[in-house]
């Protein structure tokens, strides 16, 4: 084979190569000092109810700007942080703020208001969870009720039994369950079945195009209708216009969150949002 073209395919391959994986060096040494140099914050996006379009609650989101590598976004961070370990005090930092965000929140605005919150397969495997949770509870004093935690297929694709056990422990302490990223893995059917879920959320590649594609409609139709024959709530992630917003509406989907409400927020402005709501009510 020719020398040049074998020196270009293996310059070009390493290169690429090199690329990624220099990257992934560069995210995961970065990670490990992010929580001590305080560089992430949660975000909160509203969880809106469909058929009175007030927000109800708001999921958790991450974000995590770093001095070298700029915003990162949490599709690339997260799974590091999982493969690293560096979820588990992530995580615990998360739930931490939120609840004590969610706390001050239901004081001061409506006592009713719901936290949802995103745990991965490492953070849920872990056998100390529960005590966290438990400990995060009492120490922000939030009742069981306020909290969902979301989880994707993917915690419960190798089936350890310590997953098991986690789930029947958080269903009997009365913390919610709830199903992200419905109908994008493949057993999903088959885990509504076995394990002791609250909520469905449709996946937005579901949502997008609604007013467009039939099919997608019909899915979207027999979701909800599934979720409320298994007695669960059903909330459509990634609402960005009125047609979505209508036509979710006219078939009874219950909850609802997308850009056509609000982008995820940092923490003071989602609160002026809320206050708005709550002035608006008291007029
Ligand atoms: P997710 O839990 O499914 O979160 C929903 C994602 O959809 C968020 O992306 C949100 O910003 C985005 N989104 C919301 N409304 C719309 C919309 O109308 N249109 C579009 N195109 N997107 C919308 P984000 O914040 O980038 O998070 C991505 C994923 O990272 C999350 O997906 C979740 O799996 C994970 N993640 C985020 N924060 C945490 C965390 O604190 N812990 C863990 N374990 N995972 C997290
Ligand atoms: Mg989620
Ligand atoms: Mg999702
Ligand atoms: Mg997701």
């Amino acid at each position: 084979y020719s020398k040049d073209r074998g020196r270009n395919t293996y310059n070009f391959y390493t290169h690429q190569m090199d690329q990624d994986i220099n990257r992934r060096l560069r995210v995961e040494e970065q990670l490990r000092n992010a929580l001590k140099r305080k560089e992430f914050e949660v975000y909160f996006q509203p969880l809106v109810e469909i058929k009175s379009r007030k927000i109800i609650g708001a999921e958790a989101l991450l974000r995590w700007k770093n001095a070298l590598l700029g915003q990162v976004t949490p599709d690339e961070f997260i799974p590091i942080a999982e493969q690293t370990g560096l979820i588990i005090p992530i995580g615990q930092y998360v739930i931490d703020i939120a609840f004590n965000a969610t706390k001050k929140w239901q004081q001061q605005f409506q006592s009713q208001f719901k936290i949802a919150i995103n745990v991965s397969p490492k953070q849920f495997r872990e056998n100390t969870f529960i005590d966290m949770l438990k400990m995060q509870l009492e120490k922000h004093q939030i009742h069981v009720s306020s909290v969902e935690l979301e989880i994707t297929e993917g915690v419960l694709l190798n089936g350890d039994p310590i997953i098991n056990s986690n789930l029947t422990s958080i269903n009997d302490i009365g913390v919610s369950i709830s199903m992200d990223d419905f109908g994008t893995g493949y057993s999903s059917l088959s885990y509504l079945r076995s394990y002791p879920f609250d909520t469905l959320k449709v996946d937005k590649s579901f949502i997008n195009d609604i007013t467009v594609d039939p099919g997608d409609l019909e899915l979207v139709g027999a979701a909800i209708a599934m979720g409320h024959g298994l007695n669960l709530k059903v909330v459509a992630e990634g609402i960005e216009t009125e047609e979505q917003y209508h036509l979710l509406r006219s078939l009874k989907c219950d909850y609802g969150q997308g850009y056509l409400f609000s982008k995820p927020l940092p923490r003071a402005e989602f609160e002026e949002l809320l206050q708005t709501q709550v002035k608006s009510a008291d007029q």
